[in-house]
């Protein structure tokens, strides 16, 4: 089988990058080891950039985007018992999005088969070679069937526990990780939102986060311990657990519901350079990692396949190589700066059970700055809603 861009792996990165070369009239293939349901069905990400949903918009597959999400103009920071709104269109002129990664999953899949697209579920054994040739090949096994796609780019969108980035042999990578001593606890609920807007709250007992995935479906979040067991958990004492957290002194009240799922999440921070080898080239998840607290792990995914696309649009249509070789540099660029953010945004509204006294008093006057200083605020909310593409 031959192509000219191989694709590995079919999240938001890998669809959309399909997507995009399709309309530069770049040809690939996309090879996804689960099945259509299961990418299509499992719940992450919900928080989409302005810029975002201009590149979905652009592609022509932000249609079900525009009716279905709902656009939030504000989140909210609570602590000592107070919420404090900050004002994202009015700090920055934009806004975010809630939609669902999966419906934004649902879109791009649509989108691939109604252009004829390929791509091949439920794919095996999957390894690159030759990608410092000009020949690279992704090899495969596909209904129990070796297989071999000749390219002329192999992209790894795999996610963080692909097989792209191991490909690039150690010496040439430099990893850079921060693990944190927590993790998140999720739950998604049968229920009206709570909030018309998400709301993050720092409390004694650690962090807490109330967000959306769509009118019905609500996506509460408590910091944990990351070896903790879902089972340790009853309805009860989430439940319990969340109202302690989210206590105020304005009435707001949390929305009960039917909890459906539950699990915990790690967290970590993590960059791993070059995100390019010879004609192997990394994006999204399978080369940096952000802790959800700043909602740009899918933000990021994206703006790596924007880059990417029109890199090798320049290679295809002038004969440049100039953007692909710069593509490390100018990728790192925003993926550095949204670690900062999304480093920034944990340190400040988790727990951190070593903090000493002094650590405490700090973060909480930093939390007063961000809801009582404009800049602050406009520092928080501009890298919240995205900055704007070079
Ligand atoms: C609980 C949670 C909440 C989050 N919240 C937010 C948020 O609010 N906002 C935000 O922007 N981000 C958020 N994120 C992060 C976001 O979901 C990820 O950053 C995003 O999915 C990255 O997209 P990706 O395409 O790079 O990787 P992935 O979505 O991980 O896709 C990789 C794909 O590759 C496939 N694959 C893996 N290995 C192979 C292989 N060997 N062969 C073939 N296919 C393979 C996988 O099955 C998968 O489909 C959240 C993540 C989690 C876990």
């Amino acid at each position: 089988m031959n192509t000219q861009v191989a694709i590995i792996g079919a999240g938001p990165a890998g669809l959309l990058l399909s997507h995009l070369l399709h309309l530069k009239g770049i040809a690939s293939v996309v090879l996804e080891s689960r099945t259509r349901a299961d990418i299509e069905s499992t719940i992450r990400a919900g928080v989409l950039e302005q810029g975002t949903m201009d590149v979905l918009n652009e592609a022509g597959v932000g249609a079900r985007m525009r009716s279905e999400g709902a656009l939030h103009h504000g989140i909210e920071l609570a602590f000592g018992g107070q919420r404090h709104r900050i004002d994202l269109s009015d700090l920055t002129g934009r806004a975010i999005t809630v939609y669902a990664q999966h419906e934004v999953i649902k879109d791009l899949v649509a989108a691939r088969f109604a252009a004829d697209g390929q791509i091949l579920f439920e794919v095996n054994d999957v390894s690159v070679h030759d990608v410092d040739s000009e020949s690279p090949s992704v090899r495969f096994t596909h209904g129990g069937e070796p297989q071999q796609l000749n390219a002329d780019f192999v992209i790894g969108c795999d996610g963080f526990h692909g097989i792209s980035r191991p490909s690039i042999p150690d010496q040439l990578r430099r990893d850079y990780q921060r693990i944190y001593p927590f993790g998140w606890f999720g739950i998604l609920v049968e229920s009206d939102p709570s909030s018309e807007e998400l709301i993050y709250a720092q409390h004694a007992r650690g962090f807490a986060l109330v967000s959306t995935r769509s009118p019905k479906v609500q996506r509460l979040y408590f910091q944990c311990d990351p070896k903790d067991d879902v089972n340790n958990w009853s309805d009860d004492r989430i439940w319990s657990e969340l109202h302690a957290r989210l206590e105020n002194s304005d009435g707001w009240k949390l929305k009960e519901g039917r909890i459906f799922q539950k699990n915990i999440i790690g967290m970590r921070s993590f960059v791993s350079t070059p995100m390019q080898h010879g004609r192997l080239f990394l994006a999204g998840d399978a080369a940096h990692i952000v802790p959800p607290t700043g909602a740009k792990g899918m933000n990021l995914a994206v703006a790596d396949v924007r880059l990417l696309s029109m890199a090798l649009e320049e290679f295809y249509k002038k004969g440049r190589p100039d953007s692909l070789a710069a593509y490390t540099e100018t990728a790192l660029k925003r993926v550095w700066r949204a670690e900062h953010f999304s480093w920034w945004m944990t340190s400040m509204f988790h727990k951190f059970d070593d903090a000493s006294p002094f650590q405490q008093e700090l973060q909480r006057a930093e939390l007063e700055y961000v809801v009582s200083s404009r800049a602050a605020a406009t520092a928080l909310a501009e890298n919240y809603v995205g900055l704007p593409f070079a």
